[in-house]
């Protein structure tokens, strides 16, 4: 028995074996399929190998002529391992007798293959373990590029464990039931889906990739952050307990469900959900939440080689705002870039991805693209109460620019006759210092505000979210955060416009009375931290709170913020 220490992001504790990701196999779907779908899986790997082998052909002949004779021969190489029975063979053997998805049978075999040739003593040979892996990717990326994609639910539940997950690779583990990750921070994205998934995750696991063994049996506890690691008998027993306790404070918790959210004062807070997939929506409403205070929309774009169209996205939209039966549904334009790559061939890899050409510096870079979405948001919004929002705003013109074309979509849309709500509220992300600083001006042009401290800690701090070698400089209770998210709160309300907290501060309980304090009365987080938020909501006094967190928000010294803080949330 051992254990690891990480970062815990939340979601209990879960007692289950694990199951080791290689990085060939990370981003790739893994689900089991129905025995009448074994043909249609089959036929899908050779359809995607016959492609594989045409794209090598086509590479090999625009080979130039005197370019080098290596680069025809690796061609070969790659054409051979696609006719490979170790390889070829055993994936399909694989799909027939373990019921695997084309992707996930073809990864695994050629990650086994791989691992083969690498304890050969040949550095040739061991070469060609990597070309095998090369050659997987290929064909996974085109299995993938496919839209439909079905979870049977027949996936055994595993611990999953890996060096780093990108939030694409997240997105292909839905039967996880726990995450132990070597890299990020506590506000990565791949964090953020865990929370959103509701399983235990540890980020920042250091070594566990690599000390953890498949099929190990793990105790990860989301809370504190640890894994242990072949847990004896009264190590078990112990986090069994906690396990009853946290079900007992969860039940305890479920009859705060239909209480509203008023603080003891009398003052109405709106508790809103952050949704990443529009089939969520039905949980954040079954959690209690009043509307979808962020919908991260990027989320549809990943982990696919064609973009949605308007027509799949204008369905996605109108799913979430179906399910949410009349509340708001507010929907993020396109935040890719940093960690949210799109998975377009070709693209450049940026300098410095997080301080490149991401979210609305990309859009407006891409107007058809762009234009496709705003059509699609603006007919989700004769279904429902749509907001709009606009992320990483920096400059004012952003905000013109993207008015702009929201008004040349609502023309294109008038002009085919379809049904949109003129009036739809657009409002803009404060997640960079500048549009903190900037947040009187901002929210003139806009309907409402919406604060991602996820970013703002990060880019405030100059703190990568992601990176954990830095996650313990990452503070978002750090004063000089604080006083950009009191600015920004004082700002809106100044303008008489709403304002929300929608970053992983809104889901932390420990923060409640100090947003509370500085104003806010708007909460977006992940639904599994509704009733824990609500809960100090209820116990809560504003007019007390107000004087003592302006107080606080002069305090100079982030380690006094936190002690600070531990009273506030400890006052009656
Ligand atoms: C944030 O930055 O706080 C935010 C809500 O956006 P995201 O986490 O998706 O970057
Ligand atoms: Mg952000």
């Amino acid at each position: 028995m051992f254990s690891l220490h990480g970062i815990g992001v939340g979601g209990g504790i879960v007692i289950g074996r694990a199951r080791r990701l290689e990085a060939s196999e990370r981003d790739v779907p893994r689900y089991r399929v129905c025995d009448d779908q074994v043909e249609r899986e089959l036929a899908r790997l050779e359809t995607a190998i016959e492609v594989v082998k045409a794209e090598l052909q086509a590479i090999a002949e625009q080979l130039p002529e005197e370019g080098p004779a290596e680069a025809r021969a690796l061609l070969d190489v790659h054409a051979m391992i696609l006719d490979d029975p170790a390889l070829v063979d055993a994936a399909r053997d694989s799909v027939r007798e373990h019921l695997r998805n084309a992707e996930w049978a073809f990864a695994a075999q050629a990650t086994h293959l791989a691992a083969q040739f690498d304890e050969i003593d040949d550095e040739y040979l061991r070469e060609r373990g990597r070309d095998v892996l090369q050659v997987a990717d290929r064909v996974t990326r085109v299995l993938s590029g496919s839209r439909t994609r079905t979870y049977t639910g027949r996936d055994e539940p595993r611990i999953f464990v890996a060096e780093d997950l990108s939030p694409a690779d997240m997105l292909s583990l839905r039967s996880a039931v726990g995450f132990a990750i070597d890299q990020g921070g506590a506000t990565s994205h791949t964090a953020i889906l865990a929370r959103g998934m509701n399983v235990p995750a540890v980020v920042g696991a250091g070594l566990a990739s690599r000390l953890i063994a498949d099929d190990d049996w793990l105790v990860l506890d989301g809370e504190q952050g640890v894994v242990i690691v072949a847990p004896d008998e009264s190590v078990l027993s112990q986090y069994r307990h906690l396990q009853a306790l946290s079900l007992r404070e969860r039940e305890a918790l479920q009859k705060l469900l239909h209480v509203p959210a008023i603080t003891k004062d009398g003052t109405s807070i709106q508790l809103c959900a952050n949704i990443e997939r529009p089939d969520e929506a039905v949980a954040a409403l079954a959690g209690g939440a009043e509307g979808v205070g962020l919908f991260r929309s990027e989320f549809l774009f990943l982990n696919r080689r064609e973009l949605p169209d308007e027509d799949e996205q204008y369905e996605a939209y109108r799913e979430a705002v179906v399910a949410m039966q009349g509340r708001p549904v507010t929907i993020r334009t396109l935040d890719v870039g940093a960690d949210k790559a799109l998975a377009r061939s070709g693209a450049q890899i940026a300098q410095n991805p997080a301080l490149g050409r991401r979210a609305i510096r990309y859009c407006l870079s891409q107007p058809t693209m762009f234009l496709a979405q705003l059509r699609a948001i603006l007919r989700a919004s004769a279904h429902g109460p749509v907001r709009l929002l606009i992320p990483m705003l920096a400059h004012g013109h952003e905000i013109d620019q993207t008015l702009r074309l929201i008004g040349i979509a609502k023309v294109q849309l008038s002009e085919r006759g379809i049904a949109f709500d003129e009036g739809m509220p657009v409002g803009g992300m404060v997640e960079i210092p500048a549009a903190a600083l900037s947040a009187s001006l901002f929210v003139r042009r806009l309907d409402f505000l919406s604060i991602g401290t996820n970013d703002l800690t990060q880019y405030t701090l100059a703190i990568d979210r992601a990176d954990h070698e830095v996650a313990s400089l990452y503070e978002p209770f750090h004063p000089s955060v604080l006083r950009l998210v009191a600015m920004t709160i004082r700002a809106a309300r100044r303008a008489g416009k709403p304002v929300a907290v929608c970053g992983e501060m809104a889901g932390d309980w420990g923060a409640a009375h100090l947003l509370l304090g500085m104003g806010l009365r708007e909460f977006s987080m992940h639904p599994a931290s509704l009733l824990r938020v609500k809960r100090e909501i209820l116990r809560a006094d504003v007019t007390q709170l107000a004087p003592r967190v302006a107080r606080l928000l002069q305090a100079v010294d982030p380690l006094r913020m936190r002690a600070q803080l531990a009273r506030l949330v400890g006052a009656p």
